[in-house]
Order: C-alpha cells, then structure tokens, then sequence
C-alpha cells in the first residue's frame, strides 16, 4: 500500500497574510494522511516556520536541473531544500504549457530533486484534444517514461495524474475514467520497477477536487491521494479535502 498524500499547489497565489491559513489547517490536521502545501518560493521559508513541529509539509512548485550557476531567476533543489521544500512539483501542464518545459527537460528536473534527497511530485496528464482522440492512456505512458528518470529511487517519486481539462475548470473525469489511467500507472510503474516497488509509489489525482467530489474520488482504486490547486488556498476548504482522504 501506497502512503496518502493531501498536497496543496497554490501556484502564484498568497502573501505573508496568507499564511493565516496554515495556522488554521495545522490546527485541523488528524494525522491520518499526509499534507503538504507549495506555496510561492517567496513563502516556503516563512510557511515552513510556521508549519514547525507539526504534521504539515512545505513544497516547492518547480526547480531548475542544475545545482548552482549563471541561471538568472531560477532556483536549484537544494536552494529549496535549505528554504523548507520537502517536495518538489516537476512537470505540472502549466509549466510544460508556459515555460515549454519537454518531458526530457522534466526528467532532468526531477533528477535533481531526487539528488538532493527530496521527493519529487512528477505530473502527467492529457489535453481535452487527446482524450477526445482516445489517445490518453499512450500519452500517459509517454510522459511517464520520459519525466521519470532512470534509476529513480520508488521512495522518492510521486506521480500525479493531472488531465489538463480538468485543471481549474471545475470538470472532472468521471469515475471510471480516473481509475482507468490509475491502473495503467501502476502498471507501467510496475513494469519498470516490479510490483513491490510501485505499489508504493502514492499516484495522485489532481483536476478540480473540491471538498464535495474528494471522498468519491479518494473511493478510486489506486487513488492515494490529491494534488489540489485552487481548493488548498482556504484552509475551509483543504482541510476537508485532507480529512477526507484520511478517512478513504
Ligand atoms: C493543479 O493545478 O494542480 C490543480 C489540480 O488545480 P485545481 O485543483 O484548481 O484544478
């Protein structure tokens, strides 16, 4: 059995004000999964004082492949690690759509997170375009062999099945849909690291989960969880979330 991960990705959202929120989900946490919130950089720092001596996490939402050098705005894994990051988000769509990040520009990412001995959140997910050409599950694949590097250690990877459609718009894949690509993750995971190892691997799902869709989709098999994006600004909101999957 995989572990279950609750992780919050505010994307460019939040303030030092913000951080009220944390105080009011660490005070809701019940131990029964793991929660991790990805703020801004600007507040991993900040975030993770304030998360001390709690059950609660702090990520980071992407990081450069490189350990140090003339990469002008840009942060390396261990930067991140020094601020509080225990998680790294690699190959979120909006990356890959914003900053062309490749599956290969992925891998190298999350190689560099696994170097420095954190764990990395890799992201797969289809277009609207791909499901509706019945090509989802090759995509999946594609994109899970090529941002997953080789030789990665199974304890430091999370895989998040994110369908670009879904992200932000308030739709989701119906049920069925969600176990179907979950299944084919472990599978592929399977066969390239042996069931022992993958079966480990905590796969989460991540696409407009809300307080009132979490628990049936934290019913799928194969679901170990969420990455949830506007729904982990308030703690009101991502605290159920997490108690929910607490609770699956
Ligand atoms: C995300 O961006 O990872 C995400 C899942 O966003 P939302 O929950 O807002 O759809």
């Amino acid at each position: 059995m995989a572990r279950k991960l609750a992780a919050g990705n505010w994307k460019m959202n939040g303030s030092l004000a913000a951080l009220a929120e944390v105080d009011a989900l660490i005070g809701d946490l019940d131990g029964g999964c793991e929660v991790l919130l990805c703020p801004p950089a600007t507040l991993i720092a900040p975030m993770a004082a304030r998360a001390t001596g709690s059950a609660l996490m702090v990520g980071a939402q992407t990081c450069h492949p490189a350990t140090s050098g003339a990469h002008t705005g840009d942060l390396s894994a261990a930067m991140l690690a020094e601020a509080g990051a225990t998680h790294i988000i690699t190959g979120h769509s909006e990356r890959r759509t914003d900053h062309g990040e490749t599956d290969g520009d992925v891998a190298a990412q999350t190689q560099a997170v696994l170097d420095a001995g954190l764990i990395a959140i890799v992201c797969v997910g289809e277009t609207e375009a791909e499901r509706d050409a019945a090509v989802t599950l090759n995509v999946i694949s594609t994109q899970l062999a090529g941002s997953i590097p080789e030789g990665a250690a199974p304890a430091q990877i999370v895989v998040a099945y994110e369908p670009v459609w879904a992200i932000g718009t308030g739709r989701t894949p119906t049920l069925d849909q969600i176990a179907d690509v979950h299944a084919h993750i472990r599978e592929e995971l399977s066969e390239r690291l042996g069931a022992a190892q993958a079966d480990h691997i905590p796969l989460l799902y991540g696409g407009s989960v809300k307080p009132g869709n979490a628990a049936e989709i934290f019913g799928v098999q194969h679901v170990d969880g969420a990455l949830v994006g506007g729904a982990s600004l308030k703690a009101a909101d991502f605290g159920p979330i997490a108690a929910a999957l607490a609770a699956s």
